[in-house]
């Protein structure tokens, strides 16, 4: 890496694996595309079999002494890689532009989000607590380790969500071996370079794949426990998985949020925010919003407003600092992004956007659909892209009914002047996370967790943190 930001791209870095303590070069080596360019970024390391067996070897050796540390020794540990990420925050982010595609600030946020996320959980305690303590008798509750955590990964914030696993996984006395997405590996290949000098071999590894050894990761009979963040497609493979040595797991899938408007809102003011929830990070955000339900009365307005922002939004290269939606991150994801346009065209009627753009990357022009039919598949399906169906309500009965007609239940909002009826209207969301006239707000001591096919477990928050241990329960008779 280019001590000089600026020149990352003429980089020769040897981005390699970190098993067992050591940066080691791949059995095979992957292309990474900048899907700004849809050109070469660099290559990186790829492990096969042999080199995923030995890092989940590597985990196993260093459970025992790692677990058997004070969880002092650990938190320092956590809080050394924290500082060692900040001082690096423009190198790293950088980087993530270049393999992710997100405007540089945000990249920034992120990294930032990451270093954040460690110190949180670095500052997390697992007490143990006395539930009985009689003349008879002392009963106390421990949490413990469970040993080999397997951290699975995608590209749409690929430092922060390895972040959301690491540091509660390793303040909790396991240890881990990581697995980025192929088309993003390389700041956690960065993040393993800057572990490698702060953990003891073994601790944190961290693997490259090309989609092919995820499952031989999750089947692993020394992986005690799997976190995974992904699509609900893949996350079924994975519960599937993990039943032959009866895995811990932690399932962060799809969503598809639901906005509900209420009729007393400023619309002007709600457009812009509902806007920036459907389309930052380009759409690429589980918890973005991905269908909006507007009451008829300022239905015209609220689409009149959706279609000045589009039109308006500025889609570039990530590295542009005018930029502020950047590509979509990979060539599968805007080809079906491209299918959702295609639905979007014969079923609701586009008012903004509606195509990709005529340039290298694969860019997607912000795009708002009204007049769409609730069973369309842009209405129905996970978009995952920078593509909005707005779609009209006459009762608040039928809005509620209608945005909890989904297989999924990850997140929602709800906007209104009137805040008690916004919250009235929020209990009764299917969803692990409702926000009420805010988005996207995640705080790290505020544990997240996925309803109905969006996932189980939490992330974040002391639950986040307990997801990796179980409880042991000590009964002594006095
Ligand atoms: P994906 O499911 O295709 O891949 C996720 C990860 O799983 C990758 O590292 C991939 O290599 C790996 N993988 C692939 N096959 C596997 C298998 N059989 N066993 C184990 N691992 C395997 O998802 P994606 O396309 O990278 O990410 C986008 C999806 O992630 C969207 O659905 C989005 O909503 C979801 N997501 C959810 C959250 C959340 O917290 N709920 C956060 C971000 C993204």
């Amino acid at each position: 890496m280019s001590a000089n930001p600026r020149i990352v791209e003429e980089q020769t870095h040897d981005f390699r694996l970190l098993i067992d303590g050591q940066l080691t070069a791949g059995a095979a080596t992957l292309e990474v595309i900048n899907p700004a360019t849809g050109k070469p970024l660099t290559r990186c390391a790829r492990a096969d079999k042999a080199q995923l067996h030995a890092a989940v070897a590597a985990a196993k050796a260093a459970f025992p002494a790692w677990s058997a540390a004070p969880i002092e020794t650990r938190r320092q540990a956590l809080l050394k890689i924290a500082d060692a990420l900040q001082a690096r925050v423009p190198e790293f982010a950088r980087l993530l532009t270049e393999e992710q595609g997100k405007p540089l600030a945000h990249a920034a946020g992120e990294i930032g989000g990451a270093v954040g996320l460690i110190r949180a959980f670095a500052a997390m305690q697992l007490p143990s607590k006395v539930l009985r303590e009689t003349a008879e008798e002392r009963i106390v509750q421990q949490h413990v380790p469970l040993g080999v955590v397997a951290a699975i990964t995608p590209w749409n914030f690929p430092l922060l969500l390895l972040m959301i696993k690491v540091a509660p996984a390793l303040l909790a006395g396991n240890t881990v071996v990581a697995k980025p997405a192929p088309t993003t590996p390389l700041t956690t290949l960065l993040f393993g370079e800057v572990c490698a000098e702060l953990l003891p071999p073994g601790v944190l590894n961290i693997i490259v794949d090309q989609n092919d050894l995820g499952a031989e990761l999750t089947q692993h009979p020394d992986v005690a426990k799997v976190a995974f963040t992904g699509s609900t497609a893949t996350g079924r493979k994975v519960m599937a998985s993990v039943a032959n040595s009866i895995k811990r797991l932690t399932l962060e899938l799809g969503g598809n949020d639901a906005a509900i408007v209420m009729d007393d809102v400023d619309v002007k003011a709600v457009a812009g925010k509902i806007f920036q929830g459907a389309m930052v990070n380009s759409g690429q955000v589980c918890l973005a919003i991905k269908r909006v339900y507007v009451p008829s009365s300022i239905y015209e307005a609220m689409c009149d407003e959706l279609t000045a922002l589009a039109k308006a939004a500025i889609v570039g290269d990530g590295l542009d600092a005018a930029t502020e939606y950047g590509p979509l991150q990979n060539k599968a994801q805007f080809e079906k992004v491209k299918e959702f346009l295609k639905d979007a065209h014969e079923h609701g009627k586009v008012i903004a956007g509606g195509s990709a753009l005529e340039r290298e990357g694969y860019f997607i022009a912000p795009t708002i659909v009204r007049d769409i039919a609730d069973d369309a598949r842009l209405v129905r399906e996970e978009q995952f892209g920078p593509v909005l169906p707005v779609l009209k309500y006459t009762d608040i009965e039928d809005a509620i009914e209608r945005a909890n007609d989904s297989e999924y239940g990850l997140g929602g909002t709800v906007w209104g002047s009137d805040v008690d009826r916004a919250f009235a209207v929020a209990q009764r969301i299917a969803s692990g996370t409702v926000w009420v006239n805010k988005h996207l707000d995640m705080p790290p001591d505020i544990p997240f967790v996925g309803a109905k096919q969006s996932g189980f477990g939490a992330e974040m928050g002391q639950e986040g943190l307990e997801e990796f241990t179980q409880l042991r329960i000590i009964n002594i008779a006095k």
